[in-house]
């Protein structure tokens, strides 16, 4: 399964937490430093993109 997929976000204690409805992919972004910290890889070969509040993502492949 690959393609393009969408992480849908909501707040978490240690930031936003995206969370892809296709492959199971999760990850979170600090709401301070911004950093990305990948939680489960899901379908790597996949482009994840997704929107919360004023924050846009978008993960390039092989991530
Ligand atoms: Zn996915």
């Amino acid at each position: 399964m690959s393609g393009r997929h969408r992480l849908i976000g909501t707040e978490s204690p240690g930031g936003l937490l995206f969370e892809c409805e296709s492959c199971g992919r999760r990850l979170v972004v600090d709401g301070e430093s911004g950093e990305m910290v990948i939680v489960d890889h899901g379908d790597r070969a996949a482009l994840h993109r997704g929107a919360m509040g004023g924050v846009k993502l978008q993960v390039e492949k092989g991530l």
